[in-house]
């Protein structure tokens, strides 16, 4: 319990969830932006309704096509239940942008006079909880001789700042860019005419590689960063057909790698993209 007896958020609703965390495939996806979920300790920041509901606080469709891959692909999902707004998992804790003060062009007001003992606390309760959860997951997986790909599943707004963003899906890698090359690779052939856009809309020099380095490359594991447009989820068939084509490409990518063909996950077999 807080102070004044009041109940803290932490008590009320886990800052983190995890689903098929028994999951035997070889996939680990994590979902850094799955939620706009302000917790009550912050009310709603000053903004409005609207504006919390905007890519601002969160990754519209990232978390959808992240259980479905679940299931297709037998892969446990780590997400964080807390809006970016209150504290962006996706940065290290001395980033300044781990809270940001602006979000594109819209103010974060309840974040403009943030004290130490806030910041803090939000690392404590949100970030910290959030990153020890995919640890637990690839910890246990390794200890049971289990091999995991990292995939860090985003969404991006089709207009940043005024400027259009013509790819559907974009890729980022960290150091290591094997597996990303290789997914890269698997998409084209899937879907010829799909512009796959590399390293963008962000790069790891735009500092939003934090989660892909350090469960990724820092550990010595293969790993991708996904970005799809809003637009491209958000439309009636979108999750479906993104799902869909990722399972198959990642797990084309895998073997391409020189992963085995065969694993416990069903992967989708075709079917109208
Ligand atoms: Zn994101």
């Amino acid at each position: 319990m807080g102070k004044n007896g009041m109940p803290l958020d932490a008590d009320l609703h886990a800052p983190v969830r995890i689903v098929n965390a028994e999951g035997r495939g070889p996939f680990v996806i994590v979902v850094d932006h799955a939620s706009n979920r302000i917790p009550p300790r912050w009310g709603d920041l000053g903004l409005t309704a609207a504006e919390r509901v905007r890519h601002i606080a969160w990754d519209p469709g990232a978390l959808a096509v992240s259980l479905r891959l679940s299931e297709l692909l037998d892969a446990p999902v780590v997400q964080s239940t807390v809006s970016r707004l209150v504290i962006d998992c996706n940065r290290d804790t001395d980033a300044p942008d781990l809270v940001p003060l602006v979000s594109e062009l819209t103010e974060i007001p309840g974040n403009a006079a943030l004290t130490a003992d806030d910041r803090n606390w939000r690392i404590a309760t949100a970030h910290a909880p959030f990153h020890a959860a995919i640890e637990r997951v690839l910890s246990a997986r390794d200890a049971a001789g289990q091999p995991s790909i990292l995939v860090c599943m985003h969404s991006f707004t089709p207009v940043y700042k005024g400027v259009q963003r013509p790819w559907p899906i974009g890729l980022i890698h960290a150091r290591d860019q094997r597996y990303t090359a290789a997914l890269r690779d698997a998409l084209a052939a899937d879907a010829a005419d799909l512009n796959v856009g590399w390293n963008e809309p962000y790069s790891a020099l735009n500092g939003v590689t934090y989660t892909l380095e350090h469960h990724g490359d820092g550990n010595g594991l293969d790993a991708t960063m996904i970005e799809i447009r809003h637009d491209e989820i958000l439309e009636p068939n979108g999750v479906a057909r993104w799902a869909d084509r990722l399972a198959r490409c990642l797990t084309e990518a895998r073997v391409a790698i020189g992963g085995a063909a065969v694993h416990s996950g069903a992967v989708a077999t075709g079917g109208p993209i």
